[in-house]
């Protein structure tokens, strides 16, 4: 493999941008010549860099970047088991499995997301009350580490350790998943505005028996009694129908980035306001193709370029289901008082079906993710003040979207740290890892 240094390299949330040594194989033997000689600051797969904070940099060391490892290597058509190399995207095997008749268990917001990517951050869709976690999916994976090759199945050690390991076990070659049967590409969907947090809960507890999925946005421009008022959003795959892929243009793009006087607190709080209104007019029963209900933002290209030069933050915590009504009002509480809510703010309540990873990030209980225009120490400082709300409520924050939580925070949020370290590949490092371990 051939190293190059690279200043391009950035994770989505473009806050940090530090030059990394990066090569990009074809073949998977290429990365085991690799292992075998001492790679000073050691080793990092990466995917799609859709994770927003340090978990894809490894300053000093060594990116293996995994998306031309993208080959499909097994697809039994009776029983929806799919093999394929770490590189293919998500959207990729939507695009062989849903002509037949096939869809990935769980999938995020975004499909631009690859296998190995996915299975690294164990990641959590909208049907999380019913589905679990991404690795609830997983069959088999096929790791390289530094002492060798490993085929693990659910219920190895190892295996509980890569599911939301960060990378940081060995390389994920391939994946093996069982995919779920679709009668149809589409859902019928049903969007409910609501206005006010106990009218969420509601929906929410209402839905959770009848539909395979949730969500809420979150309208950061209410205050008062409105305060958490947002649009609800519950959805079922349809019976039967056509079995059409998702098309790979973009819809828009975001030619250039920014300027920062646009990201302003009364320019943000207006965005929520007017969208708040659009959602509202979109009401009722509908019928949507699974591209236009799962990965909306996927339609328009560098989106995250909206949050100009200096990039953004995403926060994303859960708190358990004994907390989580104090805690989320809590939370939305000081994001609005401060003044920076985002235009993209999403609330989910988690199911109690176990994660099967050491450092999975799902509990029974509320996620909140919301973005924040980077504005340094103001941002930093509102971070830290929902941090404590979080901590006091036993919850944690996801790793997929954080570049900042001390040592501390990540500790109390993952107990199972120290097991975990147990299982890490001692030639690989990431930022995310140096920081936090
Ligand atoms: C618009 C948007 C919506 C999102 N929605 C959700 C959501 O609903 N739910 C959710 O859970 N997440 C969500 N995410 C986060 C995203 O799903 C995760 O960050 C995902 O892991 C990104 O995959 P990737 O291929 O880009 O991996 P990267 O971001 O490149 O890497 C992620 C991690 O995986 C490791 N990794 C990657 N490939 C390998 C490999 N082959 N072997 C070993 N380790 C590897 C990396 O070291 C890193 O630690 C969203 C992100 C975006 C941008």
């Amino acid at each position: 493999m051939i190293f190059q240094r690279r200043a391009d390299v950035v994770s989505w949330g473009r806050v940090v941008r530090v030059p990394q040594t990066v090569a990009m194989p074809r073949f998977r033997d290429e990365i085991a010549d690799a292992m075998m000689s001492e790679m000073p600051g050691g080793l990092l797969a990466i995917g799609q860099r859709r994770s927003y904070g340090d978990s894809i940099f490894n300053t000093g060391g060594h990116l293996i970047d995994m998306r031309a490892l993208d080959r499909f290597l097994a697809f039994d058509r009776d029983t929806g088991i799919l093999r394929a190399e770490a590189g293919v995207t998500l959207g990729q095997i939507m695009r062989l499995a849903v002509p037949a008749g096939y869809f990935p268990a769980v999938t995020p917001g975004t499909r631009h997301v690859t296998l190995g990517g996915a299975l690294a951050n164990d990641v959590h869709g909208k049907n999380h009350h019913v589905a679990g976690t991404f690795g609830r999916h997983v069959t088999r994976i096929g790791l390289l580490r530094s002492d060798g090759y490993r085929e693990l199945s659910p219920g190895d050690n190892l295996f509980a350790a890569t599911i939301g390991g960060l990378g940081l076990t060995g390389v994920i070659l391939w994946a093996e998943i069982q995919l779920q049967r679709i009668g149809s590409s589409d859902l019928d969907v049903e969007i409910t505005p609501y206005d006010s947090l106990e009218a969420f809960w509601q929906l929410a507890e209402a839905s959770t028996a009848s539909h395979e999925h949730t969500v809420a946005w979150i309208d950061f421009a209410a205050r008062g009694r409105k305060l958490g008022r947002g649009i609800f959003t519950r959805a079922n795959w349809r019976a039967t129908g056509s079995l059409q892929t998702h098309s790979e243009g973009f819809r828009r793009s975001v030619p250039f980035e920014v300027p920062f006087c646009l990201l302003s607190g009364p320019s943000m709080r207006a965005f929520n306001a007017l969208y708040y209104r659009v959602q509202k007019g979109k009401r009722g029963p509908q019928v949507q193709p699974y591209a236009d209900f799962f990965h909306p933002l996927d339609a328009v290209a560098d989106w995250n370029r909206l949050y100009g030069r200096r990039g953004f933050y995403q926060y994303q915590c859960v708190v358990p289901a004994g907390s989580m009504r104090d805690a989320i009002a809590a939370l939305v509480g000081a994001i609005v008082q401060a003044g920076q809510g985002s235009a993209l703010a999403v609330l989910k309540t988690c199911g109690a079906i176990p994660s099967p990873g050491l450092l999975s990030f799902p509990m029974e209980g509320a996620t909140l993710a919301l973005d924040f225009p980077n504005r340094g120490a103001e941002t930093l400082a509102l971070m830290s003040r929902l941090d404590g709300i979080v901590r006091e409520a036993g919850g944690r924050l996801y790793a997929a979207k954080d570049g900042r939580i001390p040592k501390e925070t990540w500790a109390a949020g993952y107990p199972q740290t120290a097991t975990f370290a147990r299982f890490v590949d001692p030639r690989f490092a990431s930022d995310f890892w140096r920081r936090v371990a």
